[in-house]
């Protein structure tokens, strides 16, 4: 507790309050070691008139620090209340007031006669002392005589009253310490959005640290070039000196173990610090991460910190951690906020996976923005034709590029992708490496063709051309592009991956015949809807169908046209059928469809459409002959037909023949036989 509160009004007007409602003294006082009774950090309230008395006579002072003085000394100690009486015959009481540290203050209380009988005793001790008889009766009228329970009861609420108060003021200048730092981090954070370096960046972190925090010493430790080891960058505070040499490998130990949990660290036992690099007097760290994978660290050393600061600290490195790591972007790529601006889009498109025509347009649009051009194009590699194919263009008619075909090593582009190396072209006129090539009809002569690479492979080449304000491009342009590039072909890479595997899934569930999905993903398909019913208690029906007379068809006009009638069944199935519905190809010339939410009596009508839109097919024989088909389909329902998959899938079936025996071309749903008559 911060002592400075019992100099607050509050405490004043409580401790006030409660002699006078008590009719008692009271007096607070600080864990000062020394039991002087004048030590109070408040005046005394409503005190005895005796104790004052006795207090201004050095030879009863000591005999006032004696009882009253080690009293409170003692509960100071112990922790414990304790209700005793002085030499002076008063009844006092010393109450501990605790708060999470321990005892914060002892209120020294009471110092009232209990009975008359102790009044009278002391007037024997006042005259031993040399207290004269008028002295005395001046005081008469102000001395309180009470009895034991009350002055207990009066310690009680003593105790209560001011324990209470400590939190609450404790608590509301916590707050208001609070509400102060967040309010100075808030208009730093506000200061960095103008561009500072990354020396700048690090004072204006130590000195938040030190100023807000009191930090006995802070340091910021920077990764070395090799992004091997961390190396002290700047800092201040006792141990300065001696850690301007500090430099530790970053994958070991507590820098290790700092760069995978990626918030602040706390250490403080010896072997980890010093095995972390720190000289050996230093007997704690926090340590906050300022940058991805812990590159950069603040630490904090030989410093308490509260939880709250830990917590607004981690917030504060973290919105510095967002700063630097802009600034270090900008030093990279030169100040441009354009560019950034630009990488940061494209970087966020490859996250999310993104057709790859809208992919190869936006990244033109951001290539041309950031470097002021107004031509672009993206050529990529195609693999089985061995040609540099044009995907994407910006500025160009596209119908002028729309058959090109480059061949690796011809013309610029062709050239950039074989070498592998980026072109920048000021001039070209005058470049002899592109005299050789047929001038391209750019409107300014200069441009940039760069190399799509990603590890060990080049997919491609990015070109921009004609600076806005009619200038050369330059290296800088190019710097910038080339960070483009990087994320460009990653961001293809991640589409193209995305998209193959979107395909091969759509391949494993289709049967490649009818389109439809296949057998296999069928029976995964029944088993969801399984699953389902017992969660939701939604009835389903399953359609069996089996085209009619399909081995007439075959052997009259041949297995092509067998296969096209397959085709035909197949495209009537999925346009007869609602969105929610599954349409599989069972096997051979054999459908089935799953009908969720759909009990029997619904079902029938949906067989039925289906049934209808089958027969409104009509394909075509070589000879040229119309032909029409007809399907037999069977339906069972879940659960009314079966509890289980086989069960279903053998009354849809059982319905189906039926339909067949019953002469084709039609509906049967399946009926359970009516039990056996005894
Ligand atoms: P029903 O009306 O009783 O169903 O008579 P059906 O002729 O359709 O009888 P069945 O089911 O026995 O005949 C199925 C025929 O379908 C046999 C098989 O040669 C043929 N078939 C199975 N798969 C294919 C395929 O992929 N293409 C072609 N063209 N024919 C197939
Ligand atoms: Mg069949
Ligand atoms: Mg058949």
């Amino acid at each position: 507790m911060d002592p400075e509160l019992l100099k607050s009004a509050q405490w004043r007007q409580t401790q006030d309050g409660l002699a006078h409602a008590m009719g008692l003294s009271l007096i607070t006082y600080g864990p000062s070691r020394n039991v002087d009774l004048r030590t109070s950090l408040c005046e005394p309230s409503r005190d005895n008139p005796i104790c004052g008395l006795l207090q201004d006579r050095s030879g009863q002072r000591a005999q006032c620090e004696a009882h009253c003085g080690q009293q409170v000394a003692r509960t100071f100690a112990t922790g414990r209340p304790a209700s005793f009486t002085c030499h002076a015959n008063l009844q006092a009481f010393t109450v501990p007031i605790t708060d999470e540290s321990g005892v914060a203050l002892v209120l020294l209380g009471g110092k009232a006669f209990r009975s008359y009988e102790d009044f009278f005793a002391f007037r024997e001790t006042a005259q031993r002392y040399g207290v004269d008889t008028q002295t005395l009766l001046t005081l008469v009228k102000d001395i309180q005589f009470k009895d034991q329970s009350f002055l207990d009861s009066a310690a009680g609420l003593a105790e209560t009253v001011c324990r209470s108060l400590v939190r609450n003021l404790t608590f509301r200048q916590r707050h208001e310490a609070t509400a102060a730092r967040l309010m100075t981090l808030f208009s730093i954070g506000a200061d960095l959005k103008h561009q500072l370096d990354q020396p700048s960046l690090f004072r204006l972190a130590l000195n938040t640290v030190g100023v807000l925090f009191n930090a006995n010493t802070a340091v910021i430790l920077t990764v070395d070039a090799r992004g091997e080891r961390l190396e002290y960058a700047d800092g201040f505070g006792v141990k300065r000196d001696a850690l301007q040499a500090y430099s530790s490998p970053i994958q070991k130990g507590l820098l290790e173990r700092l760069a995978s949990i990626r918030g602040p660290l706390f250490c403080d036992t010896a072997y980890d610090l010093l095995q972390a690099g720190f000289p050996s007097d230093v007997a704690s760290a926090y340590l906050f991460p300022l940058a991805s994978g812990s590159r950069t660290v603040l630490a904090i050393l030989d410093t308490s910190l509260s939880a709250e600061d830990v917590r607004i600290l981690d917030a504060f490195t973290e919105l510095f951690s967002v700063v630097l790591e802009n600034s270090r972007l900008r030093s990279q790529v030169k100040d441009r906020q354009q560019g950034l601006a630009a990488l940061t889009s494209i970087m966020r498109t490859s996250v999310s996976a993104l057709a790859v025509g809208d992919l190869f347009e936006i990244i033109l649009d951001r290539s041309t923005e950031c470097v002021e051009a107004e031509q672009a194009s993206l050529l990529l590699f195609d693999t089985e034709t061995n040609e540099l194919v044009i995907k994407a263009i910006k500025g160009l008619n596209p119908k002028i590029v729309e058959a090109v075909r480059i061949r690796p090593g011809e013309g610029i582009s062709g050239m950039v992708f074989a070498e592998g190396q980026p072109l920048l072209v000021a001039d070209l006129e005058t470049d002899v490496r592109v005299l050789r090539d047929k001038r391209p009809r750019y409107r300014t002569r200069s441009f940039i063709s760069l190399p799509l690479q990603s590890h060990d492979q080049t997919i491609g080449v990015l070109n921009v051309a004609d600076k806005v304000s009619g200038d050369a491009f330059t290296t800088y342009d190019l710097d910038l592009l080339t960070s483009i590039a990087t994320y460009t072909t990653v961001a293809i890479q991640r589409s193209e991956y995305h998209r193959k595997s979107e395909e091969l899934k759509r391949i494993s569930i289709t049967d490649s015949k009818t389109g439809l999905l296949n057998h296999r993903y069928f029976q995964e398909r029944l088993a969801e809807e399984i699953e389902r019913f017992k969660r939701h208690k939604l009835p389903f029906s399953l359609v069996m169908i089996d085209i009619d007379d399909f081995k007439k068809l075959n052997d009259t006009y041949g297995h092509l046209v067998g296969d096209e009638a397959l085709v035909a069944t197949a495209r009537a199935i999925r346009k007869s059928i609602r969105a929610i519905d599954v349409a599989a190809r069972y096997g051979g010339e054999e459908f089935t469809v799953i009908l969720p939410q759909t009990p029997k009596r619904h079902a029938k009508t949906q067989a039925l459409r289906i049934g209808h839109a089958v027969r409104q097919t009509a394909i075509h024989s070589v000879s040229g002959n119309t032909l029409h088909l007809t399907v037999s389909l069977g339906v069972a329902s879940f659960p009314d037909d079966a509890d289980n998959i086989g069960d279903l899938l053998l009354r849809a079936d059982q319905a189906m023949y039926d339909a067949k025996r019953r002469g084709k071309n039609q509906v049967v749903l399946f009926e359970s036989p009516s039990p056996p008559s005894p």
